[in-house]
């Protein structure tokens, strides 16, 4: 059933907290619902990679789509999953019913339907990988599409419906989990974890590293890594490593090099670093923080703040990972 609501509070629907309100919310909880949507909306989950930066004029429609059905294979478990389930809702269900694949994304926020969005990933495993097709509606063409894995266009924190971000609305995705499971335990915060360890084993320990490095938005409000890792040819890498010999770092198949944006932001002293009410995390220097009463002005100043002292020191263009919404839409860092 869709339900409709006005003048509602945004604080409580973005992990990031900003004190602005939405002109109007509809909620839906049946895909077919979705079909009698139209005009210029803004399609939310739970709102942790998303920050209002001001009052929201457009529609906003959530999608609470909320069913897991599983079908077992003799070679695995074919899942079709609601977008409005719970991410780590699902890892525990999976990991709970012995069917393991999803434990090295545990506790990452946010729902089933905007993980194929920006290919959620965490320790190694990119959520594209366990995904076998999504079904989408196209708001432009008015008809239903399903999307192979392949046809989804995952890459590094992308997808297909990234790079459209007012034409689909998920409503169901599909994972298919292999019974031949074995750990992926090759990322390195990951490496003291028993070889043997079960999928749920790995699950508690992810929970752990997650609780021990990661600030909780319900404490600390903030919407995870603020700037995706960038990806530099070995010219530009070279150039860095003459002056900072010690760049984290790590070589693509590509050839390309990915940079730690959090390690640049680290070099650069700005731990702790606060505009107005919003602050860089004093451990975590990838992360910002709405840390006392910030504005969505003190947010954009802290990041392109942050973006300008990261291209005059290392000649890199930091991209933003998360979704700064304007009243007109994204806005461009
Ligand atoms: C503390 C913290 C830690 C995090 N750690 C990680 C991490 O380890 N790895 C990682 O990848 N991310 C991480 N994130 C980011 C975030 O958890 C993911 O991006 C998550 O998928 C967002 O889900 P959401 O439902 O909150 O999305 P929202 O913020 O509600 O939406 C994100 C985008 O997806 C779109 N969208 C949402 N639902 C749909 C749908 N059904 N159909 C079409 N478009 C849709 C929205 O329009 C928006 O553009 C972290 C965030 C926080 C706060």
């Amino acid at each position: 059933m869709t339900t409709h609501q006005t003048a509602i509070s945004l604080k409580p629907l973005h992990s990031f907290q900003l004190p602005y309100s939405a002109a109007e919310i509809f909620t839906i909880t049946e895909a077919d619902e979705v079909t009698e949507l139209k005009g210029d909306y803004l399609v939310l989950g739970e709102g942790s990679n998303t920050i209002f930066t001001c009052d929201f004029s457009r529609p906003i429609v959530r999608i609470a789509i909320d069913s897991i059905k599983v079908e077992e294979s003799d070679d695995g478990f074919h899942l079709c999953v609601g977008a409005g389930v719970n991410w780590h809702r699902l890892v525990l269900h999976t990991l709970e019913q012995n069917m393991p694949g999803l434990e090295n994304l545990a506790l990452i926020p946010g729902s089933v339907g905007a993980a194929p969005v920006q290919n959620i990933g965490a320790y190694g495993v990119e959520v594209g990988e366990l995904i076998s097709s999504v079904t989408a509606w196209d708001r432009e063409e008015r008809k239903w599409c399903e999307f192979t894995r392949q046809q989804c266009e995952f890459a590094y924190r992308d997808s297909i419906f990234k790079r459209h971000p007012k034409k689909f609305v998920i409503t169901d995705v599909r994972f298919f989990l292999p019974k031949a499971w074995r750990p992926r335990l090759s990322y390195g915060a990951l490496a003291d974890i028993d070889k043997n360890a079960s999928a749920y084993e790995i699950m508690s320990a992810v929970v752990a590293i997650r609780n021990s490095k990661l600030p909780n938005p319900a404490q600390i409000p903030n919407a995870g890594s603020f700037f995706k890792n960038p990806e530099v040819t070995p010219k530009v890498f070279n150039d860095i490593v003459q002056h900072h010999p010690d760049v984290a770092h790590y070589p693509l198949e590509n050839g390309n090099i990915k940079l730690a944006a959090g390690w640049l932001i680290d070099k650069l002293g700005l731990k702790g670093f606060q505009c107005g009410g919003a602050a860089i995390h004093r451990k975590q220097a990838l992360v910002l923080i709405n840390n006392d009463g910030a504005q969505g002005s003190d947010v954009l100043e802290l990041a392109r703040y942050v973006r300008r002292r990261v291209a005059k020191e290392f000649g890199v263009l930091i991209e933003a990972e998360v979704r700064l919404m304007g009243n007109d839409g994204l806005i461009e860092l």
